[in-house]
């Protein structure tokens, strides 16, 4: 080729940007590959306005300067480790990998075997086998879980995936969870959930409560948390095929005018809650998590271990709930879990939000990260006998 015919084509490849030729049965159809325009109405969503013309990767970065400044400081990481260690001990407590059943094989599962029963898996790997700690053998929904935790540091609830339970693909933790917390906090209304919203009911907005779930959250649930308007989401592990919706939407939403109790304007909250990967509060375990269920991928697509084997059903679905019902997946949640029992707190004193004076009422008072520690710790005995998977309330 030579330069001029280089610069030809470059000029050709500049003037037609935008648009494709394509010939057919003679004629010259021009297709435009222009991006849409912002229409009316939508001109004036400022986010969307500001992002429309953007690349993807500016859309999906999350500044966490604006929403979560807390997260450069060490004792506020802390805080979040404590409840992330809290979520794995849950998941290990009530694991469940008996995805297709108890009978057949899952080579990845070597150690889950019922030793008393050859060629069965266990359900429920409670160790403890009394009338207090019950085994639940039915496998309900896969090994995803999520807790919340009020502005204050108190535990409300916890949730897992109950999608087998109801044959259904849509029951998944964080959007059960925040269901359910609208109709506890209408009971329970000490928890710290979030601020007032002028002419709207005291649980109008979950602006305070700080979700932590062992899977980067999908498009339902990113959105039911964000009409609830959960503040943060810390997660344990990326989901690869949730295409980081919850970035997306955390910069498209628009935010939400707050007033303080005196009903004067008090600033602004996210519209969408704040993505927050787990390795962003030192948990180590989001990096073994990602690489495992990378390994586990890799594997069912070389074809030369399924996930799982029967009479009539070979399983070779990479599928990062398969992943979570793996050996693999199950140590790296157990270690996780006995950072729950074996934490040594550098900031025991600190509390977050900082409240300076502290409020006279207790109920008030953000707890330290050491009453969160031990809170933390309590509930897990109370769920440990009483719970399964999600935790009952008494009155
Ligand atoms: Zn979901």
């Amino acid at each position: 080729m030579s330069d001029s015919d280089k610069l030809n084509r470059r000029d050709f490849i500049a003037t037609t940007a935008g648009a494709t030729t394509v010939l057919a049965a003679g004629t010259s159809i021009a297709v435009a590959q222009q991006a849409d325009t912002l229409g009316p109405g939508f001109d004036q969503q400022d986010p969307l306005n500001h992002y429309w013309t953007r690349p993807l990767g500016e859309l999906v970065h999350v500044d966490y300067s604006l929403d979560a400044k807390e997260l450069e400081r060490p004792e506020s990481q802390e805080r979040h480790r404590i409840y992330s260690y809290l979520l794995m001990k849950l998941i290990l407590r009530f694991w469940n990998g008996n995805k297709n059943g108890p009978i057949g094989s899952y080579p990845q599962r070597a150690r889950q075997l019922d030793p008393a029963a050859p060629n069965r898996y266990r359900g429920d790997l409670n160790e403890r086998d009394d009338r207090s700690h019950m085994a639940w053998d039915r496998y309900l929904g896969h090994n995803i879980a999520c807790v919340a935790v009020d502005g204050l540091g108190h535990i409300i609830d916890f949730d897992f995936n109950h999608n087998a339970f109801f044959r259904s693909s849509a029951e998944h933790a964080e959007s059960r969870l925040v269901r359910r917390l609208f109709s506890l906090t209408d009971i329970f209304d000490s928890w710290k959930t979030g601020p007032h919203v002028e002419a709207r009911p005291h649980a109008a907005l979950l602006s305070e409560v700080t979700l932590y779930t062992s899977l980067e959250s999908c498009a339902q649930c990113s959105g039911v948390m964000s009409l609830a308007g959960v503040k943060q989401i810390v997660y344990m592990q990326n989901d690869f095929t949730a295409y980081k919706i919850g970035n997306i939407m955390y910069n498209l939403a628009n935010r939400t005018p707050i007033k303080d109790k005196a009903g004067n304007p008090a600033g602004s909250v996210a519209g969408a809650p704040v993505p927050i990967p787990a390795s962003k509060v030192g948990i180590a375990e989001f990096d073994r998590l990602n690489q495992g269920n990378l390994d586990f991928i890799k594997t069912m697509n070389d074809g030369s271990e399924p996930f799982f084997r029967s009479a009539n059903v070979t399983d070779r679905d990479p599928s990062i709930t398969s992943f979570l019902c793996t050996d693999a997946a199950y140590d790296i949640f157990r270690t996780g879990a006995a950072n729950l029992d074996s934490l040594q707190l550098q900031f025991g004193n600190y509390r977050f939000p900082v409240q300076d004076p502290l409020p006279d009422d207790p109920a008030e008072r953000a707890l330290t990260n050491e009453e969160c520690l031990a809170e933390a710790r309590k509930f897990f005995e109370y769920v440990d006998i009483e719970g399964y998977r999600g935790s009952p309330h008494k009155l």
